[in-house]
């Protein structure tokens, strides 16, 4: 059709080539590239392309230059442990209290916007470069800037070094707080000595590295380094087009008992607006509320502004990208889309395993893996969960988690064990009721525990074939 050629003429074509096509037949692409050839048509092939991708894409599309704006920078503190990263966010949270919010509770979302001379400065809360990097590694880039602290009394460490390599591989400019110069043997030439060492040669020493002197606790020298972000912010153009769609970065998650999936993303481009569907990962739904880092209840999120969501229908992963999408139809196909995605990436599985019948099958040499999901009320207890679980692993069978994450048990979840054969462990959360359903018909294997030695009693019985059956 394409080519508008009767199909006789074709396949006579092939004959003469020694293909014996039929109407039906599917030929390569060389075979059709020489065919065509011949015909006078040059073929091109085109790469396989994934559905989701482009959806994304299509989502996620470049700005004009003139829609552009100006936004605040996103500033991540970095550095040596014990350096004072943590006193510093302190202190900039704590410098910015304004009379009227004096004694408010400021919330905890992940991030905080800190107003000075009248312009925002958005801080992610987590200091360090691994949250920085883990998100980068999922493909969200959500710094601007990295302040390096660096304790005047210690100077360069090995994680500061680290800090430097990681802010450079993402080429985030870098400004120095030389921090703790209240100490008695705070050595200030040496830190700029040390930097220097490592390429970054201060302006005073004649390089362009910005550095300003601080004490966290004495609370000397902050405005002045707020200062400098301003500046650098200013150099480096930051901008986002605010009248479009929003796209953002989940920065942190977690179930709230009474609020359901609680999510803080920061956005990135346009404005998110109560009301709004939204999509992340798999997890999709309707904006119900917003609330910004002072704890207010907010209707409109414009770039470089972080607000914690709820209203999704499950807990995304933090690094994940969340989208604004027209309606709650396209929201939901998507999320399908990719949990089908993940399914089909997985799908090695051969019959469903149980506690029950592992230990025969690991026996009869059946099963060599016993692949777990762990679903926990708070991020901490998935990894020690995992840790004590893997620990269980024998000559035979080798405990491994393939997926761990905050929140309830969910359809997704059994979606993932029925098609990589695994079984869901519960520590203090549960399944939903369609989970619940889904399990049965898939023949999955939940299992859920408030103690996690009862979690390690059970899978170390089965494995070793002693697991009393469950009535
Ligand atoms: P982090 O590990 O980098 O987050 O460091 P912390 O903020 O926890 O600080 C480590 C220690 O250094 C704490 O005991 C702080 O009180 C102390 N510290 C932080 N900043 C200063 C400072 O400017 N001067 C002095 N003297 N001590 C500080």
């Amino acid at each position: 059709e394409v080519l508008e050629i009767p199909v006789n003429t074709l396949i006579t074509k092939l004959i003469s080539n020694g293909i014996m096509a039929n109407l039906n037949q599917e030929i390569d692409f060389e075979t059709a590239y020489i065919i065509a050839e011949e015909m006078g048509i040059t073929l091109e092939k085109i790469e396989e392309i994934d559905e989701i991708e482009v959806i994304e894409s299509d989502l996620d599309y470049e700005d004009d230059e003139k829609d552009l704006k100006p936004r605040p920078p996103i500033v991540t503190v970095m550095g040596h442990v014990d350096h004072g990263k943590t006193s510093l966010l302190d202190a900039i949270r704590n410098t910015n209290i304004t009379d009227g919010e004096a004694g408010g509770i400021t919330q905890h979302i992940g991030a905080s916007e800190i107003v000075i001379n009248d312009k925002i400065i958005t801080f992610l809360d987590t200091p360090g470069h691994e949250a920085f990097t883990s998100m980068r590694s999922r493909g969200a880039q959500v710094t601007d800037i990295a302040i390096l602290v660096v304790a005047a009394d210690d100077g360069i460490m090995p994680q500061t070094i680290e800090a430097i390599n990681h802010a450079r591989a993402a080429e985030v400019p870098i400004i120095v707080a030389i921090n703790k110069i209240d100490k008695q043997n705070a050595n200030v030439d040496r830190v700029k000595q040390e930097l220097a060492e490592q390429g970054l040669l201060t302006e005073d020493w004649g390089g362009s590295t910005i550095s300003v002197e601080v004490s966290a606790l004495k609370r000397i020298g902050i405005d002045e380094l707020l200062e400098m972000v301003l500046l650098v912010a200013e150099l480096e153009e930051l901008k986002a087009n605010p009248n479009r769609l929003a796209v953002g970065t989940i920065i942190e998650a977690r179930l709230d008992k009474g609020r359901g999936p609680v999510a803080t993303v920061l956005i990135a481009k346009g404005t998110l607006n109560k009301g709004d569907f939204v999509l992340t990962g798999t997890s999709y739904g309707k904006i119900r509320a917003m609330v910004n880092s002072k704890g207010r209840r907010i209707t409109t999120a414009t770039p470089s502004t972080p607000v914690e969501i709820t209203g999704l229908s499950e807990v995304p992963e933090a690094g994940e990208i969340l989208y604004s999408v027209e309606d709650e139809k396209m929201a939901k196909d998507l999320a399908e889309k990719r949990r089908q995605k993940i399914k089909d990436e997985s799908n090695k599985g051969t019959a469903r395993v149980s506690l029950e019948d592992l230990f025969s099958r690991i026996q009869e040499g059946e099963i060599q893996d016993l692949n777990l999901i762990v679903k926990a009320d708070v991020k901490g207890s998935i990894e020690a969960i995992k840790q004590s679980l893997e620990k269980l692993s024998i000559e035979e069978v080798n405990v491994k988690t393939i997926h761990g994450g905050v929140g309830g048990i969910n359809e997704t979840d059994i979606m993932l064990a029925s098609a990589s054969n695994a079984i869901v462990i519960g520590f203090n959360v549960r399944p939903t009721n369609s989970a619940i359903e889904l399990a049965k018909r898939e023949n999955v294997d939940i299992r859920t525990y408030s103690v996690i030695y009862s979690a390690i009693e059970d899978i170390e019985a089965a494995v070793k074939g002693m697991l009393a059956p469950e009535f």
